[in-house]
């Protein structure tokens, strides 16, 4: 929709007027949909590829529409975010997780993620604090995940945080590694166990020599830094056994699990890796 030159108009077509419609549905219908039982966390599992054991589960929020049915993150999270809905969703889930985890065989964690607008919420520490007290969780059961977008603005006042959450022992995960910036400024400079490299880099490491090679260096960089690794969107077996030989601690994708409802978790867990 944009002319060349410089110029730029904007036509609205039918298509433009769905969208706003469906946004503006969106918008009216999330602020009722936690009162109404309509989100729900799913859970998906890291695999350990030291020892083939499930170490825990990420959690990821899932929206059933009444009408429209399951409305993927991707298109509620910015709605949240933008009206400041997240901080009760957001709420919701960290407690609905730690109230899971604290069910679960003690060896294993949950992560949760949070979104740069979450983070800048003074309020969040102690809304942790009490959630892990309320829920029975052991701090150091809980992994909080993290996107470097969250650093872009205030990164002090991030880092703070993060070294509080971290001397509780809640530990941080640098999500979606690799598709950001400047992201060797932040190894250095946050408390972080462990980075989860994204699922683009998975995909094609195995047919792209340099992206196996960026692979393989991410790992080693992150072992000297004494940063755990996390590979995201594992899908076929040939993936993980590269991922095995390049020594990455863990893996999470379809292969090992889709992100499920929590009645299955016990399937998953007792599922084992033999690879
Ligand atoms: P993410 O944290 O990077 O989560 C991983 C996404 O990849 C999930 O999508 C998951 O379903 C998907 N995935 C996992 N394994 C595979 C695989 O093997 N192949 C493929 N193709 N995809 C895989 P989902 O659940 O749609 O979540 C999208 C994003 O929404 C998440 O990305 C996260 O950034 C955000 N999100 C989800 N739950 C929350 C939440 O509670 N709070 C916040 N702030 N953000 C959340
Ligand atoms: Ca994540
Ligand atoms: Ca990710
Ligand atoms: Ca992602």
């Amino acid at each position: 929709k944009t002319l060349g030159m410089g110029c730029s108009i904007q036509f609205f077509s039918a298509n433009d007027d769905e969208a706003a419609t469906r946004r503006h549905l969106l918008e009216r219908d999330l602020t009722s949909a936690l009162a109404n039982d309509q989100l729900w966390l799913a859970f998906q599992p890291f695999l350990d590829l030291g020892s083939d054991r499930i170490r825990g589960y990420e959690a990821l929020l899932r929206w059933q529409h009444p009408t429209l049915g399951p409305i993927p993150p991707s298109e509620f999270i910015p709605i949240a975010e933008q009206t400041g809905l997240i901080h009760a969703i957001g709420h919701w889930a960290v407690k609905t997780a730690c109230l899971a985890a604290a069910r679960w065989p003690r060896d294993l964690r949950v992560s949760v993620n949070f979104s740069v607008v979450q983070l800048k919420n003074k309020a969040l520490l102690d809304a942790i604090v009490e959630t892990l007290a309320e829920a029975g969780l052991e701090p150091r059961r809980l992994e909080v995940e993290i996107t470097e977008n969250v650093l872009i603005s205030n990164f002090e006042e991030t880092i703070c945080l993060l070294q509080s959450l971290s001397s509780l022992s809640v530990t941080v995960a640098l999500d979606d590694f690799g598709t950001g910036y400047s992201s060797l400024t932040y190894l250095r400079k946050l408390p972080l166990s462990r980075l989860k490299i994204d699922r683009s880099f998975v995909q094609d490491m195995l047919t792209d020599a340099d992206c196996s090679a960026i692979v393989k260096s991410l790992v080693e960089l992150a072992h000297e830094l004494r940063i755990e690794v996390t590979a995201e969107g594992v899908e076929t077996l040939d993936q993980l056994d590269y991922l095995r030989r390049v020594g990455c601690d863990e893996a999470q994708g379809y292969l090992i699990g889709k992100p499920g409802r929590i009645d299955d978790i016990p399937a998953i867990a007792a599922r084992q890796f033999g690879v």
